[in-house]
């Protein structure tokens, strides 16, 4: 975690906070109206439970999240769950049934599933005013929910097709929430509880996404081995099929006939991952000994890197053919860059076609747009602005906070 500068109080004033960090980036007024709006729930006492305390983006955006919370004086807390082996094979499942992804589930993995839940009712301090449980793994703790608490249920996972036994045997769980939460409109279900819809958010101020200046992205990029001597075309993303790496190599070289670029494909190490591992031979394959395309393998802690290829790059692409959100199109939006995403789930909501990028559904359509581009660097310098400024009002973490409070406020105005 970064550090923060401490805070100092003039006359009852705190300044030089850490949301105060945030004014020079996020659309005027944000801060100020962040602090009237908590000052509804000011001492709450606010638990987050999920199933791990790094990795993956719900972690992520935790321990972004709760200092500011904290700072509006809501007293935050996080437990993690602990599970055996079989529980995280059992909740994978699961993840995966629930994505869509048919699943043999026995009924011993959901009794596992239950007595873990069990187990952490008992290890976990669930004592607060407001819990918001983050997705399955969780979910069935509600059955210790403390008497008169709000209890919300995050869901950070598409549930737009989930295997029907799979998503009876959560919901009956979900119904005794007070709240449930997704990430797109198309993720929510039929349920008798109120739902909202928040988007997630990248933090401006990470170092995934700060400011960096010219010499740090060149070094980066000289240490990555990527000459910034022509444009930069990017993708930034697991090596996965959903994601269509091998989909923008061919974009790439149906660009490449009439523009001198390079491509960079940044990914994960796939070395655990046997689907990964098997995507990754196909790009390597695909891209063959074209010295113009760099494959990159960064490890999980490589945001300074990612953050300056980002910033390198002329166009990026997210060419998935299907998605959750897409954080990287925020991400590389906030950098100024117009993005041409596959027309699927989430990135359909932040790419404007025309205005932020375009959103296609072929390598042709991928090429097409990016020579266009190409060709006009004054409409790709204004996509670009246009992209970082859609970016500020609708995907930075200051705007994440603003609905969680407004969901806490929603939810215990008649309890407090
Ligand atoms: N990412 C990363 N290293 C990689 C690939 C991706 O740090 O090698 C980051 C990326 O910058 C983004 C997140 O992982 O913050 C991926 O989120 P996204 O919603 O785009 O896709 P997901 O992987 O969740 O499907």
């Amino acid at each position: 975690m970064p550090q923060f500068p401490m805070r100092t109080v003039l006359g009852g004033e705190a300044v030089g906070g850490l949301l105060d960090q945030y004014r020079d980036v996020t659309p005027r007024g944000t801060v100020e109206f962040l602090r009237r709006l908590a000052r509804q729930v000011e001492g709450i006492r606010m638990l987050n439970v999920n199933s791990t305390r790094t990795g993956g983006g719900v972690a992520e955006i935790l321990q972004r999240l709760l200092p500011l919370f904290e700072e509006l004086g809501v007293k935050a807390r996080w437990e993690v769950m602990a599970g055996s082996e079989v529980f995280y094979r059992t909740t994978k499942s699961f993840h995966n049934a629930l994505q869509g992804t048919k699943q043999r589930i026995t009924a011993e993995m959901y009794e596992g599933y239950l007595e873990c839940n069990r187990d952490n009712a008992k290890r976990l301090d669930l004592d607060a005013e407001v819990a918001m449980i983050h997705d399955p793994q969780p979910a069935a703790l509600i059955d210790s929910r403390p008497r008169g608490a709000k209890w919300i249920w995050r869901c950070h996972i598409d549930l737009s097709t989930p295997q029907p036994t799979v998503w009876q045997f959560l919901r009956s769980y979900v119904v005794r929430y007070d709240a449930a939460v997704f990430s797109l409109p198309k993720f929510a279900q039929r349920l008798r509880i109120p739902q909202f819809l928040i988007y997630p958010s990248i933090d401006p101020l990470s170092d995934k996404n700060r400011e960096l200046t010219a010499e740090a992205v060149n070094r980066s990029l000289q240490g990555l081995g990527v000459p910034w001597d022509k444009p930069i075309l990017l993708q930034v993303s697991r090596f996965d099929r959903f994601k269509d790496p091998v989909g923008v190599i061919e974009a790439y070289r149906l660009i490449k006939k009439s523009h001198d670029c390079r491509l960079v494909l940044a990914g994960g190490t796939a070395a655990d991952d046997p689907e990964g591992a098997a995507v990754l031979a196909e790009v390597r394959e695909a891209a063959g000994n074209d010295p113009d395309i760099h494959i990159l393998l960064l490890p999980p802690t490589a945001h300074l890197e990612i953050n300056a290829l980002q910033r390198a790059a002329t166009i990026v692409f997210q060419k998935s053919t299907r998605e959750g959100f897409g954080l990287t199109v925020a991400e590389a939006m906030w950098k100024g860059k117009p993005v041409i995403g596959g027309a699927t789930g989430g990135i359909t909501v932040q790419v404007i076609p025309g205005e932020t990028g375009y959103t296609v559904s072929s390598p042709e359509g991928a090429a097409f747009y990016a020579k266009r581009l190409l060709n006009e660097p004054d409409r790709l310098a204004v996509m670009g602005r246009q992209a970082k400024e859609y970016v500020r009002h609708r995907f930075l973490i200051t705007r994440h906070l603003q609905e969680y409070l407004a969901v806490i406020i929603q939810l215990c105005r008649g309890a407090r």
